[in-house]
Parts: structure tokens; C-alpha cells; sequence
């Protein structure tokens, strides 16, 4: 297991059969052993440097059905807002003060926010916070729009592929979305010029650890900016209300494994990791993330974003208490940066 985890740190990719042996096979010893290489590594593209960002979460209305999410289009008992343009500055003003120096907004697929109303929104931002980054996280949408949205001054994009096992994401979504087009949106991310993350969650329904050697093998292919991961968690009223949570433990490990495969990759400690487990976050970047994304949406719309059961906006999770994280992150040997905190070099 050792041999195979150096030789990972040395090549950056190993065969579907060695991931699914490194990830069947995995127990307390390799995992440690992991994390210490994956530390180095980090150190290595990072220093002790933590990112920010902080996430506004401006609508919670989508057209989607995935089974997965609570915001799915046919969850009536989803109390559904959107943020007006002034609403979503005035995050931006308050994230500023904070010390964010990335903006990600965030949201279901809310055909409301047409292509115009989202480029002037983006404009404004990039108009009043030259410094800073914009992060877009608002689905599918044609190579166009991706191209409008870029010159009106995004950035960034995060689109998680969710699984790249095309018959898995059959299983995780309604027939009328198609893992092609899901796939082809992150290639035209990328030929756009965006820094494109991507991602999936761990432990989704029907997922196996040979998905997991696809998802990695897609990740490799793609060479993403931001790699995002968390566990599934269920949503009371979706489809898989009734289906087990995905574990800490291995979000850990295949977080591991993900910067020893992308030395210089953006890899989030999710919000997921940090509902599962009060210490998440810090786990997460002592397996080698080097990324946080605390909640910067109004107060009065936090707990509306309910993408899964028991989803954490308070406390470290909460933009206003960075505080609170700087002392977390300082207390594990890390340090809380005000930066954009643009991808390494690769
Ligand atoms: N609509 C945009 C999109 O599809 O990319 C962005 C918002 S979507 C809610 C953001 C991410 O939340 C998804 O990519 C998915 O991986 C994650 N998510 C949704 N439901 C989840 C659940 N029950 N447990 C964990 N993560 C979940």
C-alpha cells in the first residue's frame, strides 16, 4: 500500500485496478501514512496558507430533479428564495470587510437569473472589487453564456461531474440530464480560459470504490483547478431520504489521494465534511486540503440552502465568525490567508 501511495506522489496517476486496491485496502496505518505525504506535498505548492471564500448561496429555485439534493425542483416542501442583485453586493461588501478576497456564488439552476441579469451582477462585482476573484457554481449552461459570464468577469467555475461512471449518474439523476452534456459543460469551462473545479460526492447511493477509480482516473484526464468533494448526506425529503450518508473517513482518504494525483490543485474542506464531523474541516486540510468556503448568504436565507439534513451555516461554517476558523486552523499549525488565493503553478 506504501509503494503504491509513493509511487502516486512521484507519477501523479496509478491504474483503475491500484485506486481500487489502495481504497478497498485502506486502514488507519495507510491512511496516516498518506496523509503525512500529502501534507508534505501541500506544504510544498502552499506553505501553511489556508484560501477562503465565501459563499453566496443567491437562490435556492432550480429546474433539476437530481435525487440527490434537497433544492431539487420537486421538494414542495423547499422554502424557496433568490437574492436580489443589491442583496448579493451587500454580501460582497460584508465578505470584503471580512477579509474574502473570493466571492463564489452559488446556486440551483433559476432560469429568473437569465444571462443578462447574471452578467450585470458579475460586472458590478468586478467593477466594485477589482482585486478579488468571482466563482461562479450555477450549473449547465451553453458554451456561450460560460463565454458572456467570463467577460463580463468571472473567473472561476465549479461544476462537480458527481460521478463519472455514465450509468451511476443515471442512477443519481432523472433521465432528462445527461452525463455528456455534464462533461462537455467542464471542457468548454475549460477552453473558455475559467479555472475549472469539479468534483463528486462520497458515498453517493450505488457508488462503488471502481466508481471511485473512474472519478479519479476523469480527474486526472481533466487536470481540474479545484477538485470539491464531501459525503453524500440524505435529504429528508428527496428520493434517498432512507439511504446511508457517505463517511468522513473516506473523504479523507480520497482527499489524500487527490493532492498527491494534483500537486497544485484548490481542494476544499467541504461544508459536507464539516456537518458530518465538528473537526471536519480541520481533518480535511491535515489530509491535504488547503481550501475553506464559509457561508457569507444573509442570515435569513442560510438555513433555506438545505441541500442535505442538518447542513452547517453556523460557527467556523459562518463567514463572520473567521475568528473562529483562524484560531482552528492556527491551532492544527495552519494559517488563515487574506488573498484570492489563485490555483499554483502547475
Ligand atoms: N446547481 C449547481 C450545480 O449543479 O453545480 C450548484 C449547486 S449544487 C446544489 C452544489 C453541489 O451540492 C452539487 O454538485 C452536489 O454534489 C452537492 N450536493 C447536493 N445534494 C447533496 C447531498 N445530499 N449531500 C452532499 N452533497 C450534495
Amino acid at each position: 500500500m506504501k509503494d503504491l501511495i509513493d509511487r502516486l506522489e512521484q507519477d501523479h496517476s496509478l491504474s483503475p485496478e491500484e485506486f481500487i486496491a489502495l481504497i478497498d485496502g485502506r486502514s488507519p496505518d495507510v491512511s496516516s501514512y498518506l496523509f503525512e505525504r500529502a501534507r508534505s506535498v501541500r506544504r510544498r505548492y502552499y506553505g501553511n496558507a489556508v484560501y477562503i471564500r465565501g459563499l453566496i448561496e443567491f437562490t435556492n429555485i432550480c429546474r433539476n430533479d437530481c435525487y440527490y439534493c434537497g433544492i431539487r425542483r420537486s421538494n414542495h416542501f423547499a422554502s424557496r428564495y433568490r437574492l436580489t442583485k443589491d442583496e448579493i453586493l451587500d454580501c460582497c461588501r460584508a465578505g470584503y470587510q471580512l477579509g474574502f478576497r473570493t466571492f463564489v456564488l452559488q446556486g440551483g439552476e433559476d432560469p429568473y437569473f437569465t444571462d443578462s441579469l447574471l452578467c450585470d451582477i458579475i460586472a458590478a462585482i468586478r467593477q466594485t472589487y477589482p482585486d478579488c476573484a468571482i466563482t461562479l457554481s450555477i450549473g449547465e449552461k451553453s458554451h456561450a453564456s460560460y463565454a458572456a459570464y467570463f467577460n463580463a468577469g468571472a473567473n472561476r467555475y465549479l461544476l462537480r461531474h458527481e460521478t463519472a461512471d455514465p450509468a451511476h449518474y443515471g442512477q443519481l439523476h432523472p433521465p432528462t440530464m445527461s452525463w455528456e452534456k455534464r462533461i462537455q459543460c467542464l471542457w468548454d469551462l475549460r477552453q473558455i480560459g475559467y479555472q475549472v473545479g469539479t468534483g463528486f460526492m462520497v458515498g453517493s447511493p450505488g457508488q462503488t470504490s471502481h466508481h471511485l477509480a473512474r472519478d479519479l482516473q476523469f480527474i486526472s484526464q481533466l487536470q481540474p483547478d479545484m477538485v470539491g468533494i464531501g459525503p453524500f448526506i440524505a435529504h429528508h425529503d428527496t428520493p434517498f431520504a432512507g439511504e446511508a450518508s457517505g463517511t468522513v473517513e473516506l473523504t479523507l482518504f480520497l482527499l489524500g489521494l487527490l493532492r498527491l494525483m494534483l500537486p497544485y490543485a484548490l481542494l476544499p474542506a467541504t461544508t459536507a465534511l464539516g456537518t458530518l464531523d465538528p473537526s471536519g474541516r480541520e481533518k480535511g486540510v491535515l489530509a491535504g486540503a488547503n481550501v475553506v468556503m464559509p457561508n457569507l448568504s444573509p442570515m435569513a436565507v442560510r438555513t433555506k440552502y438545505m441541500l442535505y439534513d442538518n447542513k452547517c451555516s453556523t460557527g467556523e461554517e459562518a463567514a463572520e465568525s473567521r475568528h473562529l476558523l483562524d484560531q482552528r486552523m492556527h491551532q492544527i499549525g495552519y494559517e488563515v490567508v487574506t488573498d484570492r488565493g489563485d490555483v499554483a503553478a502547475k
